[in-house]
């Protein structure tokens, strides 16, 4: 008998910790892609990026807890397929592990622009992220944030508390207006302006621009390009279900569930679903956003 959750963040922790709270004293397994311990994302651009905390800080769990939740901790690990039927989750180093049941907390992926993988092309998800994203604003670069949601917002603030220039561009004529609206995000503008960032609302990105595999700079669908170094795409998210493609599972924006979280027999999925991240910041370009 052996219960698996995969995706160990905030909802596939809690997950595993409820299995053991309401009694499951059997073989427990969680895997997590990310390397390390689980860790809180919203400090991730409130304290980590402009360097208010360490990163030890943002662990969700002492290695103590970890240790008395008497399961198995497979970090650094990704579940590659699903197996409905038979039972069994196959892992990227071609192991097969086979349960009884399963939590599905794998949570949301950020969305890319053609030529993400240019130098100087950040997202903010994870520590590393965080991490990878501080080091390139401590050497200086004219910084361009497309999309100005809360992440966009935030990543702009954190970039602007560094002395840094900075560009938001955002399709939408203000920011932050699907969550709040016109008035909200007036003011949300005015708050940036007055810290000195510079808001490029109502316009789409159309392509970011590079040369010699470097970030060069951002085309917008006016016509203009700002220039930059580092380019940080907070253009919300998509579900991390590709792993679950070729099951049985019906997905549909997320792992299509009943009202309690059940999938298929014996099979659960929690956590983050997209809806209000997916369409954040939808642009009027034609992005083909993987
Ligand atoms: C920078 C930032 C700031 C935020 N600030 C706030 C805030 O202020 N307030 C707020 O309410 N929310 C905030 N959020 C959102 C909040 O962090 C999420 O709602 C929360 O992380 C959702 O948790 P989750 O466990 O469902 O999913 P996730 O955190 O997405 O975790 C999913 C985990 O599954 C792993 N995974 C994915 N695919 C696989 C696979 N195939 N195999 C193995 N593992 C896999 C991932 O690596 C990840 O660790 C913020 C998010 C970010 C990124």
């Amino acid at each position: 008998m052996k219960r698996i959750v995969v995706g160990a963040s905030a909802a596939g922790l809690t997950a595993a910790e409820a299995l053991r709270r309401r009694g499951w004293g059997g073989d427990l397994t969680l895997i997590g892609e990310e390397p390390h311990p689980p860790c809180d994302r919203p400090p991730l651009s409130k304290q980590i990026l402009p360097g208010v905390w360490k990163p030890e800080r943002v662990t969700l769990r002492s290695l103590q807890d970890l240790v008395r939740l008497e399961a198995e901790l497979r970090f650094g690990q990704r579940a590659t397929a699903l197996d409905v039927e038979g039972g069994q989750v196959r892992l990227g180093n071609g192991e097969s592990i086979g349960f009884d049941g399963l939590i599905i907390a794998t949570g949301v992926t950020p969305r890319h622009l053609p030529d993400s993988d240019l130098a100087g092309v950040h997202v903010l998800r994870t520590l590393d992220d965080a991490l990878g994203l501080r080091a390139a604003l401590l050497t200086g670069p004219r910084v361009v944030v497309v999309g100005a949601g809360f992440l966009g917002t935030e990543v702009a603030a954190a970039a602007r508390t560094m002395g840094l220039e900075v560009t938001v561009v955002e399709p939408e004529p203000v920011p932050v207006r699907r969550p709040f609206g016109d008035r909200m995000g007036a003011l949300v503008a005015d708050l940036h302006r007055d810290h000195g960032t510079r808001l490029r609302c109502g316009t789409p990105v159309c392509r970011l621009r590079g040369a010699g595999g470097r970030v060069t700079g951002v085309e917008l669908g006016d016509g203009t390009t700002l220039s930059a170094e580092v380019v940080v795409l907070a253009l919300g998210s998509t579900p991390a279900t590709h792993w679950l493609a070729g099951s049985s599972l019906r997905l549909r924006d997320g792992v299509e569930c009943d009202a309690l979280c059940r999938a298929a027999p014996g099979i659960c999925a929690a956590g983050e679903s997209p809806p209000g991240t997916t369409r954040t910041s939808a642009p009027a370009c034609d992005w083909n956003t993987a």
